[in-house]
């Protein structure tokens, strides 16, 4: 009767879930490739630092414990966050008052991705193409 029930409901079915993450200051949403890095990152315990979530730019506080729940923001309200974080953990004994560059995360496939080496082969780019065309 029990198993009945459930399979009526539909809960033996595997559901794909998507969580929805919003700046903490405006209810931005991340892009779609900002997001994959944002739900990579949820299983990341660590305690009260800041990460940045690319390719988008957002801003992630780990928080734990007594830091409260994880938080976001998106690339406009990093510095606004930041300033909030301090003024309510400043005295707990954590990475809130740390100064960036803070550690990159990138959507599954990209981790470890040098961002210098990125812009390296971005900023050449165009220069190779040229000369690949006899310019
Ligand atoms: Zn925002």
């Amino acid at each position: 009767m029990h198993a009945l029930s459930r399979r009526a409901l539909g809960w033996d079915a595997l559901m794909g879930v998507k969580v929805l993450f919003r700046c903490e200051c405006c209810d931005a949403q991340p892009d779609a490739v900002t997001q994959r890095t944002l739900e990579g990152q949820l299983r990341d315990r660590t305690f009260g630092e800041y990460r940045d979530a690319q390719p988008g730019g957002w801003l992630i506080w780990t928080a734990g414990g007594r830091l409260g729940s994880k938080c976001y923001a998106c690339p406009e309200h990093r510095e606004q966050m930041i300033e909030d974080l301090r003024r309510h953990y400043g005295a707990v004994r954590c990475g809130v008052r740390q100064d960036g560059p803070y550690p990159a995360l990138w959507p599954d496939g990209f981790n470890g991705f040098d961002e210098r080496e990125l812009a390296r082969l971005l900023g050449a780019g165009p220069r190779a193409g040229s000369r690949a065309a006899g310019v």
